[in-house]
């Protein structure tokens, strides 16, 4: 706390893994002498830059922007970039250390990165939007590579900004380095079943959560947080299963549609219009609108995923879910339930899966694109979906053996956790004091 004043969200970070990680460092020394730690909660590299655009009325505007290198033992940085007017070094700095231990999960060659801007892409123009985001690169490929450092998107930063970005860092560099951003345009190196990954892998890991409890999505009644990105193909792929989705929201409040959510209605408003989640009720009278977003955990539901923003479900709302009987928690945002909130749900026995474990399903993906554009290979969405969801399998199977392994069977943030770091602690130790 005292290296780092005032990054709560980080600390909060933090203290989450290292409790968690009391009992291996315990029966494994090595760790605390070879200083891993400590070593592990520096970042490698945290770059802060300007970046200046001028907007559609001529005006000169100066956003900040980071990017945090925090460990490659594994492989290149790798991490999404944020665009939103919280981001600040200590938002960036949770993500990318949680990225670490996530990428670690996924088993791939990937280290752990994250970025983004104070930039608030709400209300701009598409021209301002490519203005930024050119200043933005301009600054970030002097640091970045597809050997190096390799940024995708996050909140914010869609298929659209990545493209504005690549073509600006192609620009600079002079090369085709398709390798050096994920979640790129299908038709110029992006990998088909990425915008999908992240909301697939999520429900691909609470199924075999509640197989394993012989339960299932099918007939259940399921609530997602949130409408961009991992909400709708979480919501997507839940009701593929059989489940019937009744809420989702955005940053205004949210909506309850007692026949079940229409998707492409959501899609339409979201993916293509624009629009705010409470135009919804125009078109389905059935359907509720709710201002301010906590409320939407007071629906009761069998599964409930977050899938919007960080601290977004406190104690509070973990209490009221529980209270109407839920079932499982499947977290498909970075560190969405507070630690309280964590706590209520594992003291009440309800099934419990983890961000890192979780949503790693779109980090991935974003590894299979790296590795198609690597060998100037595209492969099919059934062999993408096939190999993320083998890939969702495994971390629920490698985070299960290490819960049991630890005497916490069935604590997924113990498994996760100690599943994740002992891959990157490991491969820390065998590179030295670096
Ligand atoms: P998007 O920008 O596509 O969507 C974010 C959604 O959350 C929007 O609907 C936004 O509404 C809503 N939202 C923001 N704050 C709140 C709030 N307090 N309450 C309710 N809704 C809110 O982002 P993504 O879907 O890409 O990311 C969502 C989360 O998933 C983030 O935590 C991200 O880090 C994490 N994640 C994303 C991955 C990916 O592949 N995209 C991979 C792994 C994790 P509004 O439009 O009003 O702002």
């Amino acid at each position: 706390e005292d290296r780092n004043p005032n990054e709560l969200e980080f600390q909060q970070a933090v203290k989450e893994v290292l409790d968690s990680l009391i009992p291996v460092l315990v029966k494994n020394p090595t760790y605390i002498q070879q200083g891993v730690l400590e070593r592990m909660i520096e970042p490698e590299r945290l770059i802060t830059f300007r970046v200046p655009w001028v907007d559609d009325n001529g005006k000169v505007n100066v956003n900040r922007g980071f990017r945090v290198q925090f460990n490659s033992a594994l492989g290149p940085y790798k991490g999404g970039l944020r665009f939103h007017p919280s981001v600040n070094a200590s938002i960036v700095k949770f993500l990318g250390f949680e990225q670490i231990l996530k990428n670690s999960l996924t088993g791939q060659p990937i280290g752990g990165g994250k970025g983004g801007s104070d930039f608030d892409p709400k209300g701009k123009s598409d021209m301002e939007i490519m203005r930024f985001c050119q200043s933005f690169m301009t600054e970030l490929s002097k640091h970045i590579g597809p050997d190096i450092d390799v940024p995708a998107g996050d909140i914010g930063v869609g298929a659209k900004e990545i493209g504005y970005m690549f073509g600006q860092y192609k620009k600079l560099k002079g090369a085709y380095e398709a390798g050096v951003l994920t979640g790129k345009g299908i038709g110029y190196g992006g990998s088909l079943g990425r915008k999908e990954a992240t909301g697939y892998g999520t429900v691909y890991f609470v199924e075999e959560m509640m197989k394993d409890q012989g339960s299932s999505f099918d007939q259940s009644t399921v609530v997602v947080s949130g409408s961009g990105n991992v909400s709708i193909y979480a919501m997507e792929k839940a009701i593929q299963l059989g489940a019937k989705v009744v809420a989702c929201s955005d940053s205004s409040g949210y909506i309850y549609d007692p026949n079940g959510i229409n998707l492409d209605t959501v899609k339409q408003l979201k993916e293509v219009d624009d629009k705010r989640i409470h135009e919804y009720v125009k078109e389905h009278p059935d359907a509720s609108f709710e201002i301010g977003c906590s409320g939407i955990w007071s629906v009761a539901c069998d599964i409930a995923l977050p899938c919007a923003t960080q601290n977004e479900l406190d104690k509070e709302a973990a209490e009221m879910l529980v209270s109407n009987g839920v079932k499982a928690v499947g977290e498909g945002a970075n560190m969405p339930s507070t630690q309280e909130a964590i706590d209520i749900f594992l003291d009440n026995e309800v099934l419990f899966a983890p961000a890192k474990a979780a949503n790693a399903g779109g980090v991935a993906v974003s590894a299979l694109e790296m590795a198609q554009n690597s060998t100037r290979l595209a492969w099919t969405e059934e062999e993408v979906d096939g190999r993320l969801h083998d890939i969702m399998k495994n971390i629920y199977r490698n985070s299960l053996e290490q819960s049991k392994a630890y005497d916490a069977p069935g604590n997924f943030v113990v498994g996760a956790n100690i599943a994740g770091f002992v891959r990157v602690a490991d491969a820390m130790i065998e590179q030295g004091i670096i």
